[in-house]
């Protein structure tokens, strides 16, 4: 269920749905919220008790929920709610690929569970029953306790990671193995085309310098070695409390000696635009030089060759050139291959789009 108040903008939905799919739940039924909502329950207090009725594991709201709402829904529904922050949270756990990043992303999720236990706790020591969770107050105490406890261990730990990660990239750079990182935004295909490139090769033992990162593998172009490596990438409308996570996973991108910037070029034009160029400020807000770049228009199994041509304006402010792949039918893999290979032995820039 994605929950009420639905944005005017039809695609604003139609993005979250494709989040809420990323993050591995199936959509069973929309519920739109038309009148007035009671704030204690998200939804108006008719359309809450409507939806207690039906079929559906979890509720998940298109919005950021109080820890109060999110008790009272639970309450009434008997069943697990999760917002939009808890959706991209989950996006972040699956896909994330560093140590460092997957601290950061588990320190969200414990901020951001905090004051929904804390509001549990308060309950209990009300001597309220606590609903589905139905766990006592020292059970909720405890647990609370372990998560603030966590919380400074986290820490600890992130300043340790971020130290051996700054060797990592020392003894890369001395090893003169470039890392190359996929990044777009979600479903742009990143990590279908991750696995291709990946699959394809022999070499991908990934030793010594994959033992880092879960999304990394070494691979061989014709004898020369490169780390791939896939990332979390970018997501519209992030709520604030998981800027910090989404730095750490930006990092790996602004390590990287070049970046495959995917995408999704069956998407309409504006929408394809639109994405370029949030993801190039992007890029540039953290000091991504462009000559880093290349753009990699994905899905083109999914448009015709008239499209192809008429996305090179469409980017034309941009980039000159890109590089048309489809990761699903490996249409493209092999010319990105020789381009990252060109680029890789520095002889890039005297390839203009016409050659490509
Ligand atoms: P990510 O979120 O960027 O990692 O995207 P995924 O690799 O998970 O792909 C998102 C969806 O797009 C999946 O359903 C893929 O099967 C599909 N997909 C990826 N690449 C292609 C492609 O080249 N053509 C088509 N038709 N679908 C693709």
């Amino acid at each position: 269920y994605v929950g009420p108040k639905t944005p005017n903008l039809a695609y604003k939905l139609e993005e979250f749905t494709s989040l809420v799919e990323a993050a591995g739940f199936d959509i069973v039924d929309v519920v739109t919220q038309f009148g007035r909502a009671d704030t204690r329950f998200y939804l108006g207090s008719g359309k809450a008790k409507e939806v207690a009725e039906r079929d559906f594991d979890i509720f998940i709201a298109y919005h950021s929920l109080t820890p109060l709402q999110v008790f009272n829904l639970e309450k009434l529904f008997k069943r697990s709610v999760i917002d939009r922050i808890l959706v991209i949270l989950t996006i972040f756990e699956k896909r994330a690929g560093s140590i460092e990043s997957k601290l950061q992303i588990e320190l969200a999720r414990l901020r951001y569970e905090l004051p929904k236990v804390k509001e549990y706790l308060r309950r209990a020591k009300m001597g309220e029953q606590l609903g589905f969770m139905g766990a006592g107050e020292y059970i909720v105490d405890a647990y609370y306790r372990h998560m603030v406890r966590r919380i400074s261990t986290i820490k600890r730990k992130l300043e340790e990671v971020r130290r051996s990660r700054a060797m990592y990239i020392l003894k890369r750079r001395e090893a003169g193995v470039p890392e190359v990182v996929i990044t777009g935004y979600t479903s742009a295909g990143k990590t279908t085309l991750f696995n291709k490139m990946v699959g394809e090769n022999k070499l991908v033992d990934g030793k010594p310098f994959a033992t880092l990162e879960t999304y990394s593998r070494a691979l061989d172009l014709w004898g020369r070695r490169i780390v791939l490596t896939d990332t979390i990438g970018f997501i519209d409308d992030l709520p604030p409390v998981l800027i910090e996570s989404f730095h750490s996973t930006l990092q790996e991108i602004i390590d990287a000696d070049i970046i495959l910037l995917v995408l999704d070029g069956s998407e309409p034009e504006e929408e394809v635009l639109r994405k370029l160029e949030t993801s190039v400020e992007t890029l540039g807000e953290v000091g991504v030089s462009r000559d880093k770049v290349i753009l990699v228009i994905n899905k083109v199994d999914k448009i015709g060759v008239q499209k192809i041509r008429h996305l090179r304006n469409v980017v034309s402010k941009y980039f000159e050139w890109f590089v048309p792949i489809s990761a699903l039918t490996g249409f493209g893999i092999e010319t990105l291959k020789t381009v990252l290979f060109l680029k890789v032995n520095g002889r890039m820039s005297t390839y203009s789009t016409k050659e490509l």
